[in-house]
């Protein structure tokens, strides 16, 4: 589904990421671990075409996504849900849920937003609240909503249980379960080691830009390198 071949990136000339290789399969909940700053929001802009890579490739559903529009890659299925979720805050929920479906032209909408009410029930309550005055897991629900509307092949999201208390992360993190059951897949970004390495398949440890470690999710959580460096163990 995604493959990065010695990706590098970085910002006004100045070099964060140094040749990752990553891949995400089909089907599969695919996370990135590290410290602040190690570069995994970076990551995700160099494969949605927020940033554009200095080297190496993106190869997302067998074509090259490198120097691609984010609005394309948003048309062949490729979905970035950012931190901070830059939601259309006087816009009620359903309007927002909506709009991410652009990209679907005038097909009927009434489905995929059935589906987006039946994975978080409490959008269907709230649909005609507007956004900004949602709690910040219900707008993390939101925006990983809006997202779906737009049909994923591939979800990329960024810290997505950054600023919520323990009970909504899980709610969310189950929700990500969820829409890997329904087929689409997930590579995501989590500074919460624990949660991420639960959740996935398989992990990439992020190092200074550098991907030092990788292997499945649970196998890495014991590993006493991770236990030392992400877990505080
Ligand atoms: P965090 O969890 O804090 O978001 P991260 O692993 O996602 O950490 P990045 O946000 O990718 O890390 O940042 C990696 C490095 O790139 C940091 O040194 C950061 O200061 C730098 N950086 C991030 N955004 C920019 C930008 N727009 N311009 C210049 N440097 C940036």
């Amino acid at each position: 589904m995604l493959t990065l071949e010695g990706l590098s990136a970085g910002y006004h000339g100045l070099q964060i990421l140094h040749q990752l290789d990553l891949r995400v399969a089909e089907g599969e909940i695919v996370a990135i671990v590290g410290a602040n700053g190690a570069g995994k929001t970076t990551t995700l802009k160099a494969i949605s075409g927020l940033i554009k890579p200095t080297g190496g490739t993106v190869t997302f559903d067998g074509r090259r996504a490198d120097g691609v529009r984010p609005s394309e890659l948003v048309g062949r299925g490729l979905l970035h849900v950012a931190e901070g979720r830059a939601l259309f805050g006087p816009l009620s929920v359903e309007e927002n849920l909506r709009m991410g479906a652009w990209t679907r032209g005038r097909k009927p909408l009434d489905e995929p937003l059935r589906e987006v009410f039946e994975l978080f029930p409490i959008l269907a309550e709230r649909r005609a609240q507007a956004a900004e005055t949602l709690s910040g897991g219900q707008q993390q629900m939101l925006a990983i909503g809006r997202a779906l509307m737009a049909g994923p092949k591939l979800l990329l999201l960024d810290e997505p249980s950054t600023g919520l208390s323990p009970k909504l992360t899980w709610t969310v993190l189950d929700a990500v379960k969820a829409i890997r059951d329904r087929g689409v897949s997930v590579l995501l970004v989590e500074q919460n080691a624990a949660h991420a390495l639960n959740l996935a398949d398989r992990a990439y440890v992020l190092e200074s830009g550098s991907l030092v470690l990788d292997g499945p999710g649970p196998e890495l959580a014991r590993d006493d390198r991770v236990r030392a460096a992400y877990l505080g163990l």
